[in-house]
């Protein structure tokens, strides 16, 4: 059984006489461990897409089901109990909260998860380190760099060690350097084991996954596009020497 096993998914909105089909039909499996970007331009569904997998959002039709658990059946406050415990969260704008340090925002999942004192302390320590944040524990968000904010925001994602993290669009307000940066840091975290989804539009950023999953109108493509996947720019192999004639 996959990680996560989506069966069949539409998301419809209707608005007023218009009917949008957010997501069409889409049928996907994620496995442990796998890196994974999701791919296509903006309106194709990304977001729609990861709210569902994620669990912030139910699908109109179709099944979802998450680490052995059917997401249909569930209640909201169930579902708020499965993203806390097997869900991480990354987003274009960190969203952390202004008023707590770096520390007390990543100790903010396991305080929900009912962790005590001691051991969130602890817990936000180690995540903070594994990001390269650890002497930036107790500044405000505001006094850090937008780099240094999303590894806090990372390091959120990661305290409760959930089986999957979704970024979505994590260098969208990053300048290249900071977002590289941020990307070989989503490399390092996939080398160790996480299983992690990126949502973008960026073709370079889609490049760094070794699975990526284009979306358009709804639908998965069957094809990924070489260019727009950004597999076009990969370095050209040296050709081979020729074989020797007898
Ligand atoms: P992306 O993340 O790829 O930019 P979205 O998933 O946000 O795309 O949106 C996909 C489509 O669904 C778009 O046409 C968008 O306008 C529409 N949509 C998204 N959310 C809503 C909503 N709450 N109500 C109505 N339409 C929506
Ligand atoms: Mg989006």
């Amino acid at each position: 059984m996959a990680l996560v096993e989506l069966r069949n998914v539409s998301k419809i909105y209707q608005l007023g006489e218009e009917e949008i089909r957010a997501l069409d039909d889409v049928t996907l499996d994620i496995e442990a461990g796998e890196f994974i970007s999701i791919i296509g331009p903006s309106g194709s569904g990304k977001s729609t897409l990861m709210h569902i997998l994620g669990c912030l959002d139910s699908p109109s039709k179709g099944t979802i089901q998450l680490d052995g658990v059917m997401i249909q059946n569930a209640s909201a406050r169930e579902l708020a109990s499965i993203r806390n415990r097997k869900i991480g969260f990354v987003f274009q704008f960190f969203n952390l909260l202004p008023k707590l340090n770096v520390m007390q925002n990543v100790e903010l999942p396991m305080i929900y998860s009912g962790i005590a004192g001691k051991e969130r302390r602890e817990r936000s320590m180690a995540a903070l380190e594994a990001v390269g944040l650890a002497n930036r524990a107790k500044h405000r968000p505001s006094q850090l760099s937008g780099g240094q904010q999303q590894r806090a925001a990372i390091a959120r994602a990661l305290v409760n060690s959930p089986r999957i993290v979704f970024a979505d669009e994590p260098t969208g307000n990053l300048d290249s350097h900071t977002g590289e940066a941020i990307l070989q840091l989503f490399r390092k975290l996939s080398q160790e084991g996480r299983t992690i989804v990126l949502v973008t539009h960026d073709p370079e950023i889609a490049a760094v996954t070794p699975r990526r999953i284009e979306i358009r109108d709804g639908k998965i493509a069957v094809k990924v596009d070489l260019a727009l996947a950004g597999l076009d720019r990969q370095v050209r192999l040296p050709a081979q020497a020729p074989a020797a004639s007898s």
